[in-house]
């Protein structure tokens, strides 16, 4: 198949959604990795051309819904002093932080500008050498080498008053972290394709090992997305725990190196907080001593903010699988994507964002 919409073809989904159904003999819970496949399957409807005995429960993949609350106070905090140009993807500028969000510090007059890129925000710190410009890098691997290869350009030209806030998070590390709670329903997973695109798939197989599951590689459409479960529902009929690439058109096992490469140079690996879950052991990426001048966290005083997390929302336990989004009691009531109180509603790839958009019969 060559084109998006074959991956949409009706007849071919109905084929492997009764193909699933002719396979299944018991309940089997999977977890879709990323936020981006949740969206499609509320989208296309595809849990409900699932038999009963497949569950799908909704990963940590949403990067601005992990993004924790102390990052995105200290984003805040950056945003609002005067002399600093804050840029960012736009999604986060909704994202609540303890008491308000970058769109406040912006209509409070800060400086804060929405990018498409973070080679753009190295452009802006060239045309306002008096300003600092500082860049909030956050998100998984997908968006690593575009973040690393900012800063080595930065390096490289010469651009003092550029830096970065990083948050970023690495899967095989929450895959763990979810396979080793306690409370863990996850008996397999469907990878997320584009990080795999990055990455490769070569770090999964020790995962599918140790804990006994197999890890299915796949894309977004609809049928990737059942082929995905396909797979991964064939291998635990058959009692095995593989690693196998539903996603061949874009995914290889070694992944792209160059791109690995650029990052291995700027980042290397560190404990990270995920939002909700709390911190997980080299789960993140941060700057390598020789580029830790670009480290905004080093250039302003920001390290004391360490905010509490509020207890209402529950969107860690959602990003583990635990439970569903509208088992939240403020989902739809006091938590809205209008008004939102956890970063799972906010986010485009968020399930609370997803099941308020796809499954309004479900807002008690
Ligand atoms: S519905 Fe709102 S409060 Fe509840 S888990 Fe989702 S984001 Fe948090």
């Amino acid at each position: 198949m060559k084109y998006i919409d074959e991956y949409r073809n009706a007849e071919l989904v109905k084929k492997t959604a009764a193909e699933i159904h002719r396979t299944v003999t018991r309940p089997w819970t999977l977890m879709e990795i990323c936020g981006g496949q949740t969206h499609a399957i509320m989208h296309f409807g595809l849990d409900q051309l699932l038999p009963p005995e497949i569950v799908l429960v909704h990963g940590p993949g949403c990067p601005v819904c992990v993004t924790p609350l102390e990052q995105i106070d200290k984003a805040l905090a950056i945003a609002a002093m005067p002399n600093v140009i804050f840029t960012s993807y736009g999604d986060m500028l909704r994202v609540p932080g303890s008491d308000q969000d970058l769109f406040a510090v912006r209509a409070m007059g800060g400086d804060v500008r929405v990018v498409y890129s973070p080679l753009d925000a190295v452009k802006i710190a060239q045309q306002n050498p008096d300003k600092e410009v500082v860049f909030f890098a956050i998100g998984f691997e997908t968006t690593a080498p575009a973040n690393a290869m900012s800063v080595a350009q930065a390096k490289a030209l010469g651009v003092p008053n550029f830096s970065v806030l990083i948050s970023h998070v690495r899967v095989p590390q929450a895959m763990h972290a979810i396979l080793s709670a306690p409370h863990n329903q996850v008996q397999g997973f469907l990878a997320a394709g584009h990080v795999c695109a990055v990455m490769g798939f070569w770090e999964y197989p020790p995962i599918a090992a140790q804990y006994d599951v197999p890890i299915v590689v796949t894309g977004f459409e609809p049928l990737d997305i059942l082929q995905g479960i396909l797979t991964a529902v064939r291998q635990l009929e058959a009692g095995e725990a593989k690693v196998e690439n539903a996603y061949a058109r874009a995914v290889t096992r070694e992944g792209n190196l160059p791109a690995q490469a650029l990052i291995n140079q700027v980042f290397m690996e560190c404990d990270r907080k995920w939002r909700g879950i709390g911190m997980i052991p080299e789960s993140g990426w941060c700057l390598r001593p020789e580029y830790a001048a670009f480290d905004a966290e080093n250039r302003f005083d920001v390290g004391q903010i360490n905010p509490e997390e509020p207890s209402q929302c529950i969107a860690g336990m959602i990003l583990q699988g635990v439970t569903k989004p509208n088992e939240c009691p403020a989902f739809g009531k006091e938590c809205t994507p209008e008004h939102p109180l956890g970063a799972t509603m906010v986010s485009n790839e968020g399930a609370c964002a997803a099941y308020y958009r796809y499954k309004p019969d479900l807002i008690g």
